[in-house]
Protein backbone atom coordinates (compact mmCIF):
# COMPACT_ATOMS: atom_id res chain seq x y z
CA UNK A 1 0.00 0.00 0.00
CA UNK A 2 1.33 3.38 -0.72
CA UNK A 3 0.06 7.00 -0.73
CA UNK A 4 -1.90 6.40 -3.83
CA UNK A 5 -3.86 3.29 -2.47
CA UNK A 6 -7.40 4.42 -2.62
CA UNK A 7 -9.01 5.26 0.65
CA UNK A 8 -12.32 3.13 1.40
CA UNK A 9 -14.53 3.73 4.35
CA UNK A 10 -16.89 1.07 5.42
CA UNK A 11 -19.53 2.11 8.10
CA UNK A 12 -21.43 -0.77 9.45
CA UNK A 13 -22.77 -1.11 13.04
CA UNK A 14 -22.15 -5.12 12.78
CA UNK A 15 -18.01 -5.63 13.53
CA UNK A 16 -17.85 -8.76 11.81
CA UNK A 17 -19.46 -7.56 9.19
CA UNK A 18 -16.51 -5.16 9.26
CA UNK A 19 -14.05 -7.94 9.53
CA UNK A 20 -15.26 -9.46 5.97
CA UNK A 21 -15.05 -6.48 4.23
CA UNK A 22 -11.60 -5.36 5.70
CA UNK A 23 -10.09 -8.83 4.43
CA UNK A 24 -12.15 -8.74 0.89
CA UNK A 25 -10.90 -5.02 0.05
CA UNK A 26 -7.07 -5.76 1.41
CA UNK A 27 -5.35 -4.35 -1.74
CA UNK A 28 -7.18 -0.80 -0.57
CA UNK A 29 -6.73 1.36 2.83
CA UNK A 30 -10.02 0.49 4.65
CA UNK A 31 -10.88 2.73 7.81
CA UNK A 32 -13.48 0.85 8.79
CA UNK A 33 -16.50 2.76 11.76
CA UNK A 34 -19.25 1.40 13.55
CA UNK A 35 -20.73 4.40 13.68
CA UNK A 36 -21.99 7.90 11.86
CA UNK A 37 -19.70 9.90 14.53
CA UNK A 38 -16.86 7.84 13.80
CA UNK A 39 -17.60 8.47 10.19
CA UNK A 40 -17.09 11.51 10.32
CA UNK A 41 -14.24 11.82 12.46
CA UNK A 42 -12.55 9.77 9.57
CA UNK A 43 -13.71 12.55 6.86
CA UNK A 44 -12.99 15.08 9.12
CA UNK A 45 -9.23 14.47 8.49
CA UNK A 46 -8.72 12.12 5.87
CA UNK A 47 -8.85 12.28 1.68
CA UNK A 48 -11.72 9.08 1.55
CA UNK A 49 -12.86 7.82 -1.87
CA UNK A 50 -15.92 6.31 -1.17
CA UNK A 51 -17.70 4.97 1.24
CA UNK A 52 -19.64 1.28 1.68
CA UNK A 53 -22.53 2.15 4.29
CA UNK A 54 -25.14 0.31 6.04
CA UNK A 55 -28.41 0.70 6.05
CA UNK A 56 -29.62 0.24 9.81
CA UNK A 57 -27.58 1.51 12.33
CA UNK A 58 -28.43 2.65 15.93
CA UNK A 59 -29.32 6.44 16.14
CA UNK A 60 -28.00 7.77 12.56
CA UNK A 61 -29.01 5.50 9.96
CA UNK A 62 -27.36 5.48 6.70
CA UNK A 63 -29.79 7.26 4.98
CA UNK A 64 -29.54 9.72 7.46
CA UNK A 65 -25.88 9.64 7.11
CA UNK A 66 -25.68 9.97 3.57
CA UNK A 67 -28.30 12.88 3.26
CA UNK A 68 -25.66 14.57 5.83
CA UNK A 69 -22.87 14.01 3.12
CA UNK A 70 -24.68 15.09 0.37
CA UNK A 71 -25.25 18.10 2.23
CA UNK A 72 -21.59 18.73 3.21
CA UNK A 73 -19.48 20.17 0.29
CA UNK A 74 -16.04 18.39 1.37
CA UNK A 75 -17.76 15.03 1.10
CA UNK A 76 -20.64 15.15 -1.64
CA UNK A 77 -18.80 13.99 -4.09
CA UNK A 78 -17.68 11.12 -2.73
CA UNK A 79 -18.88 7.73 -4.19
CA UNK A 80 -21.50 5.65 -1.63
CA UNK A 81 -22.02 2.49 -2.11
CA UNK A 82 -25.19 1.09 0.15
CA UNK A 83 -24.62 -2.48 1.50
CA UNK A 84 -27.77 -3.81 3.66
CA UNK A 85 -29.50 -6.82 4.25
CA UNK A 86 -32.94 -4.92 2.66
CA UNK A 87 -33.78 -6.03 -0.63
CA UNK A 88 -36.97 -5.07 -0.92
CA UNK A 89 -37.68 -1.91 -3.77
CA UNK A 90 -38.63 0.86 -2.13
CA UNK A 91 -35.65 0.60 0.27
CA UNK A 92 -33.53 0.10 -2.66
CA UNK A 93 -34.65 2.98 -4.88
CA UNK A 94 -34.48 5.36 -1.63
CA UNK A 95 -31.00 4.55 -1.33
CA UNK A 96 -30.80 5.82 -5.02
CA UNK A 97 -32.60 8.98 -3.81
CA UNK A 98 -30.85 10.11 -1.13
CA UNK A 99 -27.59 10.20 -2.84
CA UNK A 100 -26.43 6.71 -3.32
CA UNK A 101 -24.49 5.54 -6.32
CA UNK A 102 -25.19 1.81 -6.05
CA UNK A 103 -26.79 -0.86 -4.01
CA UNK A 104 -25.19 -4.17 -2.76
CA UNK A 105 -27.29 -7.10 -0.62
CA UNK A 106 -26.44 -8.69 1.83
CA UNK A 107 -25.12 -11.72 1.75
CA UNK A 108 -22.50 -10.03 -0.95
CA UNK A 109 -20.75 -11.97 -3.90
CA UNK A 110 -17.31 -11.04 -2.93
CA UNK A 111 -16.50 -11.02 -6.63
CA UNK A 112 -19.28 -8.62 -7.34
CA UNK A 113 -18.51 -6.02 -4.75
CA UNK A 114 -15.01 -5.41 -5.87
CA UNK A 115 -16.11 -5.29 -9.29
CA UNK A 116 -18.52 -2.63 -8.17
CA UNK A 117 -15.90 -0.94 -5.99
CA UNK A 118 -13.36 -0.43 -8.56
CA UNK A 119 -16.20 0.75 -11.11
CA UNK A 120 -16.77 3.13 -8.69
CA UNK A 121 -13.11 4.22 -8.13
CA UNK A 122 -12.30 4.50 -11.53
CA UNK A 123 -15.25 6.82 -12.56
CA UNK A 124 -14.77 8.81 -9.00
CA UNK A 125 -10.94 9.30 -10.24
CA UNK A 126 -11.86 10.21 -14.18
CA UNK A 127 -14.41 12.63 -12.79
CA UNK A 128 -11.63 14.36 -10.72
CA UNK A 129 -9.35 14.54 -13.92
CA UNK A 130 -12.30 15.94 -15.82
CA UNK A 131 -12.73 18.73 -13.10
CA UNK A 132 -9.05 19.69 -13.10
CA UNK A 133 -8.73 19.37 -17.15
CA UNK A 134 -11.88 22.03 -17.10
CA UNK A 135 -10.41 24.45 -14.72
CA UNK A 136 -6.94 24.42 -14.39
CA UNK A 137 -4.30 25.49 -16.73
CA UNK A 138 -2.56 22.25 -17.85
CA UNK A 139 0.80 23.85 -17.83
CA UNK A 140 0.75 25.80 -15.01
CA UNK A 141 -1.46 24.12 -12.90
CA UNK A 142 -3.27 27.91 -11.78
CA UNK A 143 -6.78 28.47 -12.12
CA UNK A 144 -7.48 28.71 -16.25
CA UNK A 145 -9.51 31.45 -17.72
CA UNK A 146 -12.90 29.67 -17.29
CA UNK A 147 -11.77 29.63 -13.02
CA UNK A 148 -10.61 33.09 -12.36
CA UNK A 149 -13.99 34.39 -13.92
CA UNK A 150 -16.23 32.02 -11.94
CA UNK A 151 -13.56 33.05 -8.76
CA UNK A 152 -13.52 36.56 -9.93
CA UNK A 153 -17.13 37.02 -10.13
CA UNK A 154 -17.62 35.21 -6.93
CA UNK A 155 -15.46 38.09 -5.29
CA UNK A 156 -16.57 41.04 -7.07
CA UNK A 157 -20.09 40.43 -5.47
CA UNK A 158 -18.64 40.59 -1.93
CA UNK A 159 -18.21 44.24 -0.03
CA UNK A 160 -14.93 45.14 0.49
CA UNK A 161 -11.94 46.54 -0.67
CA UNK A 162 -10.47 45.16 -4.16
CA UNK A 163 -7.70 45.30 -6.44
CA UNK A 164 -7.12 44.07 -9.76
CA UNK A 165 -4.03 43.08 -11.20
CA UNK A 166 -3.66 42.71 -15.13
CA UNK A 167 0.18 41.28 -15.72
CA UNK A 168 2.18 39.85 -18.54
CA UNK A 169 5.76 38.49 -19.82
CA UNK A 170 7.13 41.50 -21.78
CA UNK A 171 8.38 40.64 -25.31
CA UNK A 172 7.34 36.84 -24.70
CA UNK A 173 6.77 36.32 -28.57
CA UNK A 174 10.63 36.40 -29.15
CA UNK A 175 11.01 34.01 -26.31
CA UNK A 176 9.10 31.44 -28.40
CA UNK A 177 10.59 32.70 -32.03
CA UNK A 178 14.42 32.37 -30.69
CA UNK A 179 14.50 29.91 -28.21
CA UNK A 180 11.24 27.52 -28.94
CA UNK A 181 8.15 26.69 -27.69
CA UNK A 182 9.52 24.70 -25.23
CA UNK A 183 11.73 26.96 -23.33
CA UNK A 184 8.66 29.30 -23.60
CA UNK A 185 6.39 26.75 -20.97
CA UNK A 186 8.99 26.27 -19.17
CA UNK A 187 9.54 30.81 -18.71
CA UNK A 188 5.49 30.17 -18.23
CA UNK A 189 6.03 27.74 -15.58
CA UNK A 190 8.66 29.19 -13.75
CA UNK A 191 7.03 32.67 -13.72
CA UNK A 192 3.45 31.51 -12.55
CA UNK A 193 5.43 29.51 -9.93
CA UNK A 194 7.74 32.74 -8.66
CA UNK A 195 4.09 34.88 -8.98
CA UNK A 196 1.88 32.31 -6.92
CA UNK A 197 4.59 31.65 -4.47
CA UNK A 198 4.70 35.00 -3.17
CA UNK A 199 0.96 36.05 -3.50
CA UNK A 200 -1.22 36.46 0.07
CA UNK A 201 -3.64 32.86 0.58
CA UNK A 202 -6.72 35.10 -0.41
CA UNK A 203 -5.42 36.30 -3.91
CA UNK A 204 -6.89 34.75 -6.55
CA UNK A 205 -4.68 34.08 -9.26
CA UNK A 206 -5.12 32.84 -13.20
CA UNK A 207 -4.05 32.05 -16.92
CA UNK A 208 -6.51 34.24 -18.75
CA UNK A 209 -4.42 33.21 -22.15
CA UNK A 210 -0.58 32.97 -23.84
CA UNK A 211 1.46 35.04 -21.56
CA UNK A 212 -1.00 36.67 -19.56
CA UNK A 213 -1.94 36.58 -16.36
CA UNK A 214 -4.88 38.19 -13.85
CA UNK A 215 -4.69 38.83 -10.10
CA UNK A 216 -7.66 39.56 -7.73
CA UNK A 217 -6.74 40.37 -4.07
CA UNK A 218 -9.81 40.94 -1.42
CA UNK A 219 -9.45 42.81 1.88
CA UNK A 220 -6.26 44.73 0.77
CA UNK A 221 -5.63 48.25 0.17
CA UNK A 222 -3.78 49.55 -2.67
CA UNK A 223 -0.53 50.57 -1.40
CA UNK A 224 0.22 47.12 0.14
CA UNK A 225 -0.60 45.02 -3.53
CA UNK A 226 1.37 47.91 -5.42
CA UNK A 227 4.36 46.57 -3.32
CA UNK A 228 3.64 43.40 -2.97
CA UNK A 229 3.79 43.59 -7.45
CA UNK A 230 6.73 45.08 -7.24
CA UNK A 231 8.32 42.65 -5.00
CA UNK A 232 7.34 39.74 -7.65
CA UNK A 233 8.45 42.27 -10.52
CA UNK A 234 11.60 42.56 -9.31
CA UNK A 235 11.70 38.55 -8.38
CA UNK A 236 10.72 37.38 -11.83
CA UNK A 237 13.67 40.08 -13.12
CA UNK A 238 16.25 38.29 -11.21
CA UNK A 239 15.04 34.61 -12.30
CA UNK A 240 17.52 32.98 -14.50
CA UNK A 241 17.10 30.32 -16.87
CA UNK A 242 20.08 28.16 -18.13
CA UNK A 243 20.22 27.57 -21.84
CA UNK A 244 22.80 26.04 -24.05
CA UNK A 245 23.05 29.16 -25.79
CA UNK A 246 23.43 31.12 -22.61
CA UNK A 247 20.87 32.51 -19.94
CA UNK A 248 17.90 33.60 -20.42
CA UNK A 249 15.93 35.99 -17.93
CA UNK A 250 12.26 37.69 -18.66
CA UNK A 251 10.37 40.41 -17.29
CA UNK A 252 6.75 41.00 -16.29
CA UNK A 253 4.93 44.53 -16.66
CA UNK A 254 1.81 44.82 -14.32
CA UNK A 255 -1.13 47.07 -14.40
CA UNK A 256 -3.23 47.52 -10.77
CA UNK A 257 -7.02 49.38 -10.71
CA UNK A 258 -9.00 49.19 -7.60
CA UNK A 259 -12.45 48.51 -7.37
CA UNK A 260 -14.74 52.23 -6.59
CA UNK A 261 -18.08 52.70 -6.04
CA UNK A 262 -18.42 53.24 -9.82
CA UNK A 263 -16.69 50.14 -10.98
CA UNK A 264 -20.32 48.17 -12.75
CA UNK A 265 -18.66 44.97 -12.82
CA UNK A 266 -15.70 42.41 -12.66
CA UNK A 267 -14.98 43.27 -16.71
CA UNK A 268 -15.01 46.88 -15.79
CA UNK A 269 -12.24 46.26 -13.25
CA UNK A 270 -10.12 44.47 -15.19
CA UNK A 271 -10.55 46.73 -17.64
CA UNK A 272 -8.87 49.13 -15.41
CA UNK A 273 -6.26 46.85 -14.50
CA UNK A 274 -5.59 46.13 -18.39
CA UNK A 275 -5.45 50.09 -19.25
CA UNK A 276 -3.01 50.69 -16.72
CA UNK A 277 -1.00 47.50 -18.14
CA UNK A 278 -1.19 49.22 -21.14
CA UNK A 279 0.85 52.26 -19.65
CA UNK A 280 3.37 49.94 -18.35
CA UNK A 281 4.22 48.41 -21.41
CA UNK A 282 3.67 51.90 -23.00
CA UNK A 283 6.42 53.46 -20.77
CA UNK A 284 9.24 51.27 -20.71
CA UNK A 285 8.01 47.59 -19.17
CA UNK A 286 9.41 45.74 -16.75
CA UNK A 287 6.99 48.05 -14.10
CA UNK A 288 4.03 48.08 -11.98
CA UNK A 289 1.74 51.02 -12.76
CA UNK A 290 -1.06 51.76 -10.73
CA UNK A 291 -4.50 53.46 -12.35
CA UNK A 292 -6.10 56.21 -10.55
CA UNK A 293 -9.22 56.48 -11.71
CA UNK A 294 -10.94 59.94 -11.28
CA UNK A 295 -14.40 59.33 -10.29
MG1 LIG B 1 -26.60 -2.74 10.45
Amino acid sequence: MNASTPIILAVDDKVENLDILTSLLEDYDVRDVTDAAGAWQILDHTPVDLILLDIMMPDIDGFELCRQLQDDERTRTIPIIFISAMSDEATISRAFEVGGKDYVTKPFRPLELLARVRTHLELKFLMARLHNLAYFDSLTGIANRRRFFDLATALFAAPGDLQAVMLDIDHFKQVNDRHGHAVGDQVLRLVADTIGDRLPPEAVFGRLGGEEFAILVPSADPDTVLAAMDGIRQAVADLIIPLEEGNLSCTISCGLASRTANTGNIDALLHDADQALYQAKGSGRNRVIFRHIQK
